[in-house]
């Protein structure tokens, strides 16, 4: 390496440790301005149920940094681009954004939010959200998620809207999504249904179900202010091990063990009727192109490494491929008799 690439190398990472850095200045400039942090809002109704009812029962978070803090990128955006977007799409519609709501009755707790945008001539709730490529076309196939679901529909109850709007937009190249949806009583009723369901649960939030797999399996688990107090003293943001807390007795392993072959199960039948449509609908040549609400391409052909091909390069040459440590395979199965 020269001395020029050397130098080029260290502004490169200082430029990466400065992003770095701002993004996490960003988080916490904004998580810090939230007014209720720890509180349940509009945004945490239709995530894990134990969050919830720990946010309800204004449990004190054992792990308070990981809600203030990181670079959260994905996030970040998404609010720059609501910044962006939302004022100049209530001047085109003729509405308010950013508009502060309070879903609360005789017996329920307010829970606050801030819905995007209210449409006043039409009484609809427009929500905006920013994701990647391949969720876009997830909204297109499937709806909305429940978690947006139940977000938006608390939006409308405490507006009082008919109407509810998901607006998905793709960060990378702005293509739109939308679902619309009549608020109507069934809809009203789902959202009623999930406030009592959470109000219940803040009883006794420790009873409340995990609705999340821990930490370094989920997002939301690494992010969680109550992730210790949820998973055992020794749960660490990214990391997994804490879910082993879960079966503390034989039963509860057997259990395990018997959930683990159940979904070994259903990935390996999902991969085998993922491989036959593929055929069904590619194979035999046919022309990548529009098929009713569907369609097809290839991406161009890449380049792998050659396993087979490297190593028999090394053997020529007399030498040994470098090789890594790697985990021993876990093997499940059942005790014959
Ligand atoms: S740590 Fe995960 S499972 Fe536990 S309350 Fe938080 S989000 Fe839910």
């Amino acid at each position: 390496m020269t001395e020029e690439q050397e130098t080029a190398d260290e502004i490169g990472q200082l430029i990466d440790t400065a992003v770095k850095k701002a993004f996490e200045d960003v988080t916490h400039e904004l998580e810090s301005a939230r007014p209720d942090v720890f509180g349940l809002s509009m945004s945490g109704l239709g995530r894990c149920r134990r969050a919830a009812a720990y946010a309800l029962a204004r449990t004190e978070p054992s792990d308070p940094d990981l809600a203030l803090s990181g670079e959260r990128r994905t996030a970040n955006l998404g609010t720059a681009i609501h910044r962006m977007l939302l004022p100049a799409l209530a001047r085109v519609l003729g509405g308010r954004h950013e508009v502060p709501v309070l879903l609360a009755d005789g017996s329920v707790l307010g829970i606050p939010g801030t819905l995007d945008l209210w449409w006043e001539k039409k009484r609809a709730v427009v929500d905006v959200k920013t994701v990647g490529e391949h969720k876009l076309d997830r909204v297109v196939v499937r709806g909305e998620t429940y978690e947006h679901r139940m977000q938006v529909g608390g939006y409308a109850l405490a507006q009082g809207a008919d109407w509810v709007v998901w607006l998905y937009l793709d960060r990378s190249t702005g293509k739109t999504a939308r679902v619309v949806e009549r608020f109507d009583a069934g809809f009203r009723r789902e959202v009623w249904q999930r406030v009592w369901e959470i109000q219940r649960l803040a009883e006794a939030p420790e009873y409340a179900p995990r609705d999340e797999r821990g930490p370094g399996l989920s997002f939301q688990c690494d992010g969680c202010a109550w992730l210790r107090r949820c998973w055992g003293r020794t749960a660490r943001s990214g990391e997994s091990g804490a879910q082993a807390h879960i079966a503390h007795d034989e039963p509860a392993v057997e259990a395990a063990l018997a959930k683990y072959d159940e979904y070994r199960d259903v990935e390996s039948r999902a991969k085998k009727w993922k491989a036959f449509w593929r055929e069904v609908a590619t194979g035999g040549g046919r022309r990548p192109g529009n098929y009713g609400a569907w369609k097809f391409h290839f991406t161009k052909p890449g380049y792998a490494l050659d396993e087979k091909a490297t190593r028999k390069d090394y053997e020529n040459r007399g030498e040994e491929p470098p090789m890594k440590e790697s985990a021993g395979r876990l093997i499940v199965r059942p005790i014959t008799k």
